[in-house]
Order: structure tokens, then sequence, then C-alpha cells
């Protein structure tokens, strides 16, 4: 399991996981330690507090995965910046998104010959809980570029 989350991003640990009902839940922590405010770019090693950040990654062995992620929000060390503090971002998710880039990519390969409909029952079938909407959603974003 270790060695899934290191696959996922080397700056994650592994802390614990469980499976329930078909969905497996990994606990996770980063130890990134290179975070740079997003606007004056300055390293910071302060932690102002953590957050529980929760998504969907790619499905192990036939079941759902959820990652539960404790995301650092850091304190900007530059007394200059404006913004105070920032969240620990990562190259594999976007910001606020509930899935990782590669688990949308798999969606959009499997839907991209098929109806939304017939997408949403194969999808929801051990491989992510996604509706017809997001499907569009994803379809209408990755063809504008
Ligand atoms: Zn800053």
């Amino acid at each position: 399991m270790e060695r899934l989350i290191k696959m996922l991003n080397s700056d994650l640990k592994l802390k614990s996981y469980e499976i329930i009902d078909g969905t497996i839940y990994l606990n996770v922590e980063s130890i990134k330690q290179d975070l740079r405010c997003p606007l004056c770019g300055t390293i910071s090693t302060r932690i102002h507090s953590r957050y529980e950040r929760s998504f969907q990654d790619l499905p192990i062995q036939g079941n759902k995965s959820i990652v539960v992620l404790s995301n650092r929000k850091m304190f900007c060390g530059n007394s200059q910046c404006p913004r105070t503090t920032f969240a620990e971002t990562f190259s594999f998710i976007g910001y606020k998104s509930k899935k990782t880039y590669r688990l949308e990519d798999e969606i959009l390969n499997i839907s991209n010959n098929m109806s939304s409909v017939a997408a949403q029952r194969l999808l929801r079938n051990g491989v992510a809980n996604v509706s017809k909407s997001t499907i569009c959603l994803l379809l209408k974003k990755r063809n504008n570029h």
C-alpha cells in the first residue's frame, strides 16, 4: 500500500488504511519539505494548521479508493507578502478538486466511446463514484484543450 501511495506522489506517506464496503480509504500525510508561498515564492517551514482533504484516486484491486489527506496550511514567512497563510498544493490534483488527474484520465478513457449513462454505470461498478454530469464536464474541459 505504501508503494501505491508513493506511485501517486513521492511526498506522500501512508499512515493507515481500511477497506469498507468495497472502498479503500487511505489515510495519508505529506512529507513535502519545499513548501512555497504561491504569491511570493518564499519557502515556509511554519505550519499554521492542518485540515482533512479527501479525494478519489484510481481503483486498487477492484476497490474504489479514497485518499484522506492531512493537508497543511502554512504561514508565509515573508513579512512583506500580503499573503499571510497558504495551503499546501500538489501536482497530481487540482486545487479543491475531488479527483486526481490520473483518475480523470481514466474516466475520460472509459467514457470516450460510450454514452455518459453507460459510462456512469460502468465506472460506479468498481472504478469511481462519478455522476453523468461530471463525465460531461470532464469531456468538455478536455476537448477545449
Ligand atoms: Zn508569501
